[in-house]
């Protein structure tokens, strides 16, 4: 499998690279790389009375590109700002399920959004969580209901502190299923 970062707009670099490192650590059999496009945020994403960006708008757009790279197998879109889905008054990020493309957002996984003091290892840990979290979407996996599996849904950052960057025996032996069907391996 092939996995392509695409970053959105202005983001964090040493965050991108390092969720990047532990992407490769965490899908061993896979090649995982930085792309070296940038896109903007589409300008359409943007709602003024929330002061926030609509999350699919901007998924859509990573689709469309997707489309174009017929040689990667999943899309990684990485965004700096503060994303939502009209149901949802945010989002850690969004995915297709089961799809090509998946968008997090390091707004709301820096320690300063919660008052607290910059931290980068914490922060690339967060990225990885719930980057590992929406390509686990990509691949038709679930929510799951064991707190500390990578794909629990975090409804706030304490859940994503308490969740491992991993999946579960169980998530893990869908997933081998899954991709296991098609000759490939996460
Ligand atoms: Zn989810
Ligand atoms: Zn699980």
């Amino acid at each position: 499998m092939k996995i392509g970062i695409l970053q959105i707009g202005q983001t964090d670099a040493q965050t991108v690279n390092r969720v990047q490192e532990n992407l490769k650590m965490i899908f061993p059999k896979t090649k995982c790389t930085l792309l070296p496009d940038n896109l903007p945020i589409p300008e359409e994403a943007f709602n003024s009375e929330r002061q926030q960006y609509r999350s699919d708008l901007i998924l859509q757009v990573l689709h469309d590109y997707a489309e174009k790279k017929k040689e990667l197998d999943r899309l990684l879109g990485i965004v700096d700002a503060d994303i939502f889905v009209p149901d949802l008054n945010f989002i850690f990020g969004e995915a297709e399920y089961p799809g090509k493309t998946a968008l997090i957002s390091l707004w709301r996984l820096r320690p300063e959004f919660y008052k607290k003091k910059p931290d980068p290892d914490l922060l690339a840990e967060r990225g990885t969580k719930e980057a590992v979290h929406e390509i686990g979407h990509t691949l038709g996996l679930k929510h799951c209901s064991n707190p500390f599996c990578v794909m629990y849904f975090s409804n706030s950052i304490f859940e994503t502190d308490r969740k491992q960057s991993l999946f579960c025996n169980k998530c893990f032996t869908k997933i081998q299923a899954i991709t296991g069907k098609r000759g490939q391996e996460p």
